[in-house]
């Protein structure tokens, strides 16, 4: 069984993102990158499937820069085998991800893919579900837990208060939440090994998919500042500070 998952470069998530000073994005000049971390917990699901003997073959995939394929590597070094570098300048929105992948699983036929639930650079969530509808096939999103049996995927979801268990036929699509697994960290020698893993580059044009974007960002603005907060006396004294403020 194959296992193909899609893994996005964005900024690391340690990093304060900086509004450039004109509104129209956010500064990436100098910033740390690192594989999104849902990414990252996708590649370690596949993985131990895996180690667990029911997946065979990992093919990793990243729509984006050259630099993406620093990215890739890391997913070679943690554990899986081959990588696709769908080399573009342009921001790719979450549909032209989606048929991109669409075309490279119609080529790899893996019968599960398994992505990141959001992006955290922006916080779409909309890939998964969409590659699933592109391609009519099942979809297990928010996962908590994934179990294969057989021709089937068992996903526990999580949903507002608690989880939900889905059944899916094989081939499927999985979509990662936090407490899926904690990712490995990849050692020095897998490091190196990783290096000589077969990465393949290719064009959005080869998978036939135009991504001209749909959306146009109007601005780019910061959060506005919290507001500092007041102490209050007593209760009476917080009542009557929230009357005045026309929350009570
Ligand atoms: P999003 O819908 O943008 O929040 O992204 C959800 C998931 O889709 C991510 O966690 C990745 O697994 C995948 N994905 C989104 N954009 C890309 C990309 N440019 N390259 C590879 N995978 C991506």
């Amino acid at each position: 069984m194959k296992i193909l998952v899609p893994v996005k470069r964005v900024i690391d998530y340690n990093v304060k993102p900086r509004v450039k000073a004109d509104g129209t994005g956010v500064d990436l000049a100098n910033v740390k990158m690192s594989m999104n971390p849902f990414d990252e917990i996708a590649v370690e699901e596949a993985i131990r499937l895996k180690e667990k003997g029911i997946a065979t073959e990992i093919v990793v995939a990243s729509i984006g820069p050259a630099k993406a394929q620093e990215t890739l590597r890391t997913a070679l070094a943690m554990g899986a085998d081959r990588a696709i570098l769908v080399a573009t300048d342009d921001a790719v929105e979450p549909l032209a991800v989606a048929k991109i992948l669409k075309a490279i699983a119609e080529e790899e036929q893996p019968a599960l893919v398994i992505l990141g639930k959001q992006a955290i650079d922006d916080d779409s969530n909309q890939t998964g579900q969409m590659l699933a509808a592109l391609l009519g096939r099942p979809q297990g999103t928010f996962a908590n837990a994934v179990t294969v049996e057989g021709d089937k995927v068992i996903v526990a979801r999580e949903i507002d208060g608690g989880l939900e268990t889905v059944q899916l036929a094989l081939p499927a699509i999985i979509t990662t939440d936090l407490r899926l697994n904690q990712p490995r960290y990849a050692s020095l020698p897998n490091i190196m090994k990783a290096k000589s893993k077969p990465l393949a580059t290719k064009a959005p044009a080869d998978y036939g998919v135009d991504t001209a974007p749909r959306l146009r960002t109007v601005t780019v603005a910061e959060p506005p500042m919290r507001q500092a907060g007041i102490k209050v006396a007593d209760i009476d004294d917080l009542v009557g500070k929230l009357k005045e403020l026309g929350v009570a």
